[in-house]
């Protein structure tokens, strides 16, 4: 069931949309403030925003602004005036809807509806693409982090996982210790980068059927390492 969060301090408005997207099975809940709505929109888990524009205290603006640097689903803005929205839509605040006040409730309804389904193609089909690597027996799930060695699951940690993604997702590409270090590490390579070889030593051991002859890393004598497509 997805969840909303309306941020609307006409009271009755707000509850006359939340009865209609109740009746169409969403979860649904109200701040009529504009602080405390900002609070709950960051910290609460909601699929969409219902967002009036003018709210005392923070305007619904400073909340999209905010909401949009911290969360990807969609926004839906609300005003009573035609010109706000024209003046917002022109600020590119990033919210995804703009309705004016007043609007019947089933049409609120189908707009939340088509967001909703639009922002689920969008994160399905970048899963779907980006989330499994298979490359002969060796098959990485980004997304859960999982790794399964000729189908058997395999534990790594968390560097060790990070670092075998990286090379799979960048076959046939030579990288030194100092790149990887950096890339996995995240800092510049003044670290000690023997953690790199490390590293590889222990994916080996889980990945390779022999690793003093590895069939995925490669050792590219005084370069780095390689993934093998
Ligand atoms: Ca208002």
């Amino acid at each position: 069931m997805s969840k909303i969060l309306i941020i609307e301090d006409e009271e009755a408005i707000a509850e006359l949309e939340k009865d209609y997207l109740e009746l169409s099975d969403f979860e649904v809940d109200i701040e009529t403030d504009g602080a405390q709505g900002l609070e709950r929109a960051l910290s609460g888990n909601y699929d969409l925003y219902i967002l009036d524009l003018m709210l005392p205290g923070i305007s619904g603006f400073d909340i999209c602004r905010q909401i949009r640097e911290n969360k990807d689903v969609p926004v839906l803005m609300v005003s009573a005036r035609k010109d706000d929205i024209d003046k917002i839509r022109g600020l590119g605040l990033g919210a995804d809807d703009y309705i004016t006040k007043p609007f019947s409730p089933s049409e609120l309804v189908a707009r939340v509806k088509a967001h909703l389904a639009r922002y689920e193609r969008l994160v399905g089909t970048g899963l779907e693409k980006n989330s499994v690597l298979e490359i002969r027996g060796l098959k990485i799930d980004k997304t859960a982090r999982r790794v399964w060695v000729n189908g058997k699951e395999t534990q790594f940690t968390t560097k060790e996982f990070d670092l075998l993604a990286f090379l799979a997702q960048h076959p046939d590409r030579v990288f030194t210790k100092e790149e990887l270090f950096r890339e996995i590490w995240n800092m510049e390579s003044f670290g000690d980068i023997a953690t790199v070889t490390v590293h590889i030593k222990k994916i080996r051991e889980k990945i390779e059927f022999d690793s003093s002859r590895p069939q995925y890393i490669e050792t590219v004598w005084g370069v780095g390492y390689r993934f093998k497509a």
